[in-house]
């Protein structure tokens, strides 16, 4: 066994839950409801569980990709779950931030275009983003090995379609113990609220995915602007660098300038959702008003 601490968890296993072949079962958690109920289910019903694993992201070197209440709240977390399952979580993660992967410049390849070589990736495209599979999904790959059985937390009402389909067609319903045993998204948030591991994230604004996320609301952005004007500047300066746009139809300048429309219209009392303040959200992008777009 590589890594790892064992506590003095002595739950004893059901013999139903070993899987033929395996000498490893480890529990990937995200810090959702989802994951951190599911580490409860595999201890009420006697799961074997020899590790817990996460991926963390780095924004760069000295920053997080997480805003710092929720870097809190999974220090406070990891305590609880070494305190109650034994295990220490094993935090891993990419040997690169996404600062480095975003300026990593594009090899010829099949799926580079020509046009594009030579070029940094900027920010991630909303199909097939860089950032999961580089920053997310290739430190798990590195760490995966045949002998371990891995445990999803998806619930039985999970939301995504793939999610779903993965669901339906896996081999051993046992690697979703959280479908396994019909628990649902609602049943998750009463597990964590118990236990005191209910993220900060699912009863206030803060998000909890990483600060500089192209899939984010509008209503985020516009509180991370506001709230964490530093990183807001970051977003503005890869900007500047990226050859993708940071949403599909709008760039994070597109969005200082919608931004600083919006304080200027509700400081004189006007709507910001009406045609008048989108017809003037054109002009100002298309002329470029405003300090950053002059910048550019
Ligand atoms: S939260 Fe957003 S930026 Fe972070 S890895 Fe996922 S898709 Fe990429």
């Amino acid at each position: 066994m590589k890594g790892g601490t064992m506590g003095n968890c002595n739950k004893t296993i059901n013999p139903d839950y070993w899987v033929e072949g395996y000498e490893e079962y480890i529990a990937s958690i995200s810090y959702g409801k989802d994951s951190l109920a599911m580490l409860e289910l595999l201890h009420v019903f006697g799961y074997p569980l020899t590790r817990i694993v996460t991926v963390d992201v780095m924004a760069t070197e000295n920053l997080s990709a997480y805003h710092t209440e929720v870097d809190q709240f999974k220090k406070q977390a990891d305590d609880i779950i070494f305190e109650r399952y034994g295990i220490q979580v094993e935090h891993i993660k990419s040997e690169h931030t996404y600062d480095e992967t975003f300026h990593r410049i594009r090899q010829p390849g099949k799926r580079t275009k020509p046009e594009n070589v030579g070029k940094i990736y900027g920010f991630p495209m909303v199909m097939g983003a860089w950032c999961n599979r580089d920053l997310k999904m290739n430190p798990i790959n590195s760490y995966k090995q045949k002998n371990q059985f891995w445990y999803i937390g998806y619930a039985i009402d999970e939301k995504k379609p793939q999610r779903q389909e993965k669901i339906k067609n896996c081999y051993d319903l046992r690697m979703y113990p959280l479908c396994n045993h019909g628990i649902r998204e609602r049943d998750c948030i009463r597990i964590c609220k118990g236990l005191n591991l209910l993220s900060p994230t699912y009863t206030t604004s803060l998000r909890d995915g990483c600060w500089f996320c192209h899939n984010q609301s509008l209503e985020q952005l516009r509180l991370l602007r506001k709230e964490h004007p530093e990183k807001w500047e970051m977003l503005l300066k890869w900007d500047l660098e990226s050859p993708v746009k940071f949403r599909p139809k709008e760039t994070v300048h597109d969005l200082e300038i919608r931004f600083q429309l919006e304080e200027s219209y509700l400081s004189q009392g006007k709507s910001i959702t009406d045609r008048v303040f989108y017809n003037d959200l054109k002009t100002h992008i298309k002329k470029g008003i405003g300090a950053y777009v002059i910048q550019k």
